[in-house]
């Protein structure tokens, strides 16, 4: 009461938050740069604020045929049968309270220290997948891809996942199912 005030120079002076701090979420990736999220909405029904939106669909390493007969070309975005084509989470109604990480099975959701989300209009506070995945690190792959798996399956979930290739080196089938699909991803 008798110390001196102290006031912060904020915006010009930011100081770190504590390390456990929940900021702005985030959407991982595995080493190959295929997502963590399968889809699932757990998170979606997790959150007290209907804060998420999600729509899940299906993987697939092959062309599809849709109702009509047409082929439909697909590919794969995460290692399970399905991924989140869809993902937003709104800022205007997030509290912030970390229940959607503890619900998610794959670690997929985390929450970052990035704590300024103000704007000047309501739009930009609801966050696509875009805004949320995680950016793609030295030796990560722009999905779709098939899953670059190390040994086996279990060296590819410890993080020992195999190094990418060109795409050009790639089975033609497997490129086939690749290339429309990144329309998909934005
Ligand atoms: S942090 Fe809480 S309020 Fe925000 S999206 Fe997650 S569960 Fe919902
Ligand atoms: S973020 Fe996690 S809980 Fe939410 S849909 Fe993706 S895998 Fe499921």
């Amino acid at each position: 009461m008798f110390r001196k005030v102290v006031t912060e120079q904020y915006p010009k002076e930011k100081f770190p938050t504590a390390p456990r701090f929940h900021g702005r979420h985030q959407l991982n990736r595995w080493p190959d740069g295929l997502e963590k999220c399968i889809g699932c909405e757990l998170c979606a029904w997790a959150c007290p604020a209907d804060a998420i939106y999600v729509e899940g669909a299906e993987n697939s390493d092959q062309p599809t045929v849709d109702a009509d007969g047409n082929t439909v070309q697909s590919g794969r975005f995460s290692p399970g049968e399905r991924y989140g084509r869809v993902y937003q989470i709104n800022y205007l109604r997030c509290i912030l309270c970390g229940l959607c990480i503890e619900a998610c099975p794959t670690r997929a959701l985390t929450m970052t220290n990035e704590y300024e989300l103000a704007d000047d209009n309501r739009r930009d506070l609801i966050f696509e997948k875009s805004d949320l995945l995680a950016p793609l690190l030295p030796g990560m792959e722009q999905p779709p891809h098939p899953m670059l798996l190390g040994d086996d399956e279990q060296a590819y979930y410890r993080g020992e996942a195999a190094t990418p290739v060109d795409a050009s080196e790639r089975p033609a089938a497997s490129r086939a199912a690749q290339a429309p699909s990144e329309e998909a991803a934005q």
